[in-house]
């Protein structure tokens, strides 16, 4: 189901459920500011979702309200899971879905990031 990528937070969406231990997920990484977990359908050899430990439902909700240390936070552990993941000698794709008409499903903020392969061009 696409989502809007609006408020209010569902606290009842997936990946709230697995931040809050109620469902598992494939750990690959995890500091104060994220959780990263293998994507459940993988579009590519790597594929790992990044996702704030906070409630945002997007990245228009998370690039307009959370303070500038947690986007920091983030953007700098998404750099440290892919050196995690081994993507820095080849390189890497990092995006995000935000709102209808770019499909998003999950309305949780999260980064995908791709590699282990020569990616198609764009969009993926
Ligand atoms: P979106 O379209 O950007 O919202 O991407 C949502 C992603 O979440 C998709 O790539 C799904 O395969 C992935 N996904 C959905 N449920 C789970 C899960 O339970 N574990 C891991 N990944 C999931």
């Amino acid at each position: 189901m696409v989502v809007n990528g609006k408020g209010p937070y569902d606290s009842q969406n997936i990946f709230a459920k697995i931040l809050r231990g109620e469902i598992p997920c494939a750990k690959v990484f995890e500091n104060d500011w994220v959780l990263a977990f293998n994507d459940i359908a993988p579009k590519a050899p790597v594929h790992v979702l990044i996702i704030p430990r906070n409630a945002y439902v997007s990245f228009m909700d998370f690039s307009s309200t959370a303070p500038a240390e947690e986007i920091a936070g983030v953007m700098q552990a998404a750099g440290e899971v892919a050196r995690h993941m081994g993507l820095e000698e080849n390189g890497y794709r990092l995006i995000t879905n935000a709102g209808r008409d770019s499909g998003q499903e999950v309305p949780h903020f999260h980064l995908h990031l791709l590699g282990g392969k020569a990616l198609p061009a764009f969009p993926i």
